[in-house]
């Protein structure tokens, strides 16, 4: 668990049920460390696909569906350990999703 303010690893104190951070002295509940701790890919990709974000990161990328020259995009870690992560773009326009080829 690290502190949302200032990134430090955050100690639990489970007399108090919650995490507290040795540096800037944020408290975080316990509980929420869950929520606010690392999502699988998996998840991060679903997302995408619910999400019109406007957070996700936009890259001039045209898609080859509508011509459209912006689309969010996120990093999608393959589950093999040797191969690189991908690219998943969604256009602005349209909603169209492809995977970047490398
Ligand atoms: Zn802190
Ligand atoms: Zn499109």
């Amino acid at each position: 668990m690290f502190c949302p303010k200032c990134k430090r690893l955050m100690r639990p104190d489970t007399a108090a049920r919650r995490w507290r951070c040795s540096a800037c002295g944020a408290t975080v509940p316990l509980g929420a460390a869950r929520e606010i701790g690392r999502s699988d890919p998996a998840q991060r990709e679903v997302a995408v696909v619910d999400g019109k974000s406007s957070t996700l990161p936009t890259a001039a990328e045209t898609c080859p569906k509508c011509g459209n020259g912006e689309a969010y995009w996120v990093l999608r870690q393959t589950r093999g350990a040797d191969e690189p992560e991908t690219r998943i773009f969604e256009c602005t326009k349209c909603g169209h999703k492809w995977r970047e080829y490398q």
